[in-house]
């Protein structure tokens, strides 16, 4: 393909972009596709000869589309969502049209520099502690600042890293064997596997109790840790969570962040869904004791607008990551301090993650991203007024953020499990579930960036009328 045709062909695709975006809501939110579907569509090897780019559309449109699990509709509430937005697809185009690879300063000043300022810019736009950000108040470069990883699992692990080498530092290498790591029960599965990836043998998933709203009690953290450090462990590590997945539980960072400390231990910050709210002042009350945490990190492809992959993480000291991470091969060398964000993450390469959220903040502006939150915080009210109203409903936690919890009272699993597929089923609405405290739970989680009011009084709809199909006439 020549650049003439991508010329007009990319015009073309651009228009298809927006026909998939004004269409969207008329496609099945769920593919409806078994699995293998695709590999009897498909010739079993590459062509010999090119062909032509109309062929390749049309088996995107016949072969591709239908196995696709739209998650740009408005009727997608299943997990969290990933954002998209013009201003954001734009500068995913942009950055695959430069297509650098900017692992260190020089093999793309604008790509550093920029991803630097921008992280700088949302810290702000968030109220992190100025420790955080790479410029202080005083205009002077301190020892934190922000890096784009791909994903809160990446950043849960670099932060694992960064953690142990601290620890590690001065201590002989078996020391390794004792160290211990600490989350609460509900914190995501990417702690478990960046404890398997490290070889971090002793890891403590305490367990977060309905009482206490899911979140991690720092009381028996407190013991857990004591009885660890009796046992002649050495405790490094504590994710605490603001916004878990199952239930957007927030642990207590300021006891937290307290007894890390009393510890020496690293406290990181998942806020893989949740942070992009602390754009709203009045969304921070959880977030008090952020400054004795040494990590945050928070997802701008899930509630922010930014399209995938965009993990924006802060560290309050970049010293002990450029530590756990820094390797320079000959051929790498160069002159000068300038920063590199190879040693800031796992991979070498990295993509322009920077100017896609560039173009978004400068897009939304403040104002702009704040309405778009409280748009979605607004939606899960109603949604939360529902299941209070309906007597067969009962809430599974106290809805926080965008997201809400909630089951059929008294049912079995069995009953909630069924319910929840026979919604999915129509491919309508895209609900997802989860288990707390051993009972099966549907999660309604609302921020797609398509979604409106009449998107999310449907699919209720569809949840109250398959309840009622279910549960048979007499329970109505
Ligand atoms: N942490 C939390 C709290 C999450 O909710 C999720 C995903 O939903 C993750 C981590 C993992 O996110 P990622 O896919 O970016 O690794």
């Amino acid at each position: 393909m020549d650049i003439e045709e991508f010329r007009r062909r990319g015009k073309e695709m651009v228009d298809l972009m927006c026909n998939y975006y004004t269409t969207v809501h008329e496609r099945p939110v769920r593919s409806q596709v078994e699995p293998g579907y695709l590999r009897p569509l498909l010739p079993d090897a590459a062509p010999a000869e090119g062909e032509s780019f109309d062929d390749i559309l049309s088996d995107v449109q016949s072969h591709i589309l239908p196995g696709i699990t739209h998650w740009q509709s408005p009727s997608f509430f299943a997990y969290f969502s990933a954002n998209s937005s013009p201003p954001g697809l734009l500068g995913e185009m942009l950055s695959s049209a430069l297509n650098t690879i900017g692992f260190s300063w020089i093999t793309s000043p604008a790509s550093t520099e920029l991803e630097t300022i921008v992280l700088d810019w949302l810290g702000k736009l968030l109220g992190l502690p100025h420790a955080f950000l790479a410029v202080g108040p005083d205009g002077k470069l301190g020892r934190g600042g922000g890096v784009i990883q791909s994903t809160a699992s990446e950043a849960t692990l670099v932060a694992l890293l960064a953690a142990r080498s601290r620890a590690m530092a001065g201590r002989p290498p078996e020391d390794a064997l004792r160290l211990v790591a600490y989350s609460s029960d509900q914190a995501h599965s990417c702690m478990q596997k960046a404890c398997m990836i490290s070889g971090t043998r002793h890891m403590r998933q305490l367990r977060a109790r309905a009482d206490r709203a899911w979140a991690l009690d720092p009381e028996d953290l407190q013991a857990a840790v004591e009885a660890d450090v009796a046992a002649g462990l050495i405790p490094f590590y504590l994710v605490a969570t603001f916004g878990t997945t199952s239930s957007c539980a927030v642990d207590p960072l300021r006891p937290l962040g307290e007894l890390a400390a009393r510890h020496g231990m690293w406290m990181h910050v998942d806020a893989a869904y949740a942070g992009v709210a602390a754009i709203l002042p009045e969304q921070r009350a959880g977030l008090d004791g952020l400054e004795l945490a040494h990590s945050f990190d928070t997802n701008c492809h899930k509630w922010l607008l930014v399209n995938f992959d965009c993990s924006c993480l802060w560290v309050r000291d970049a010293e002990p990551l450029k530590e756990a991470l820094s390797l320079t091969p000959h051929f790498l060398r160069a002159k000068g301090n300038a920063l590199d964000y190879k040693d800031w993450q796992v991979p070498l390469g990295r993509r322009f993650r920077a100017l896609k959220l560039w173009f978004v903040l400068r897009t939304y502006g403040r104002a702009g991203l704040q309405a778009y939150l409280r748009h979605h915080l607004a939606l899960a009210a109603t949604v939360e007024a529902r299941v209070r109203a309906d007597a067969r409903f009962e809430l599974a936690a106290p809805p926080r953020f965008a997201l809400v919890c909630f089951r059929l009272k008294g049912a079995s699993c069995e009953q909630n499990a069924a319910l929840i597929e026979s919604v999915n089923q129509t491919g309508r609405a895209f609900l997802s579930h989860t288990e707390l405290g051993s009972q099966y739970t549907l999660r309604f989680a609302i921020s797609g960036a398509q979604t409106q009011a009449c998107h999310v009084d449907a699919a209720w709809q569809l949840v109250a009328d398959k309840a009622s199909e279910l549960l048979g006439a007499q329970h109505l």
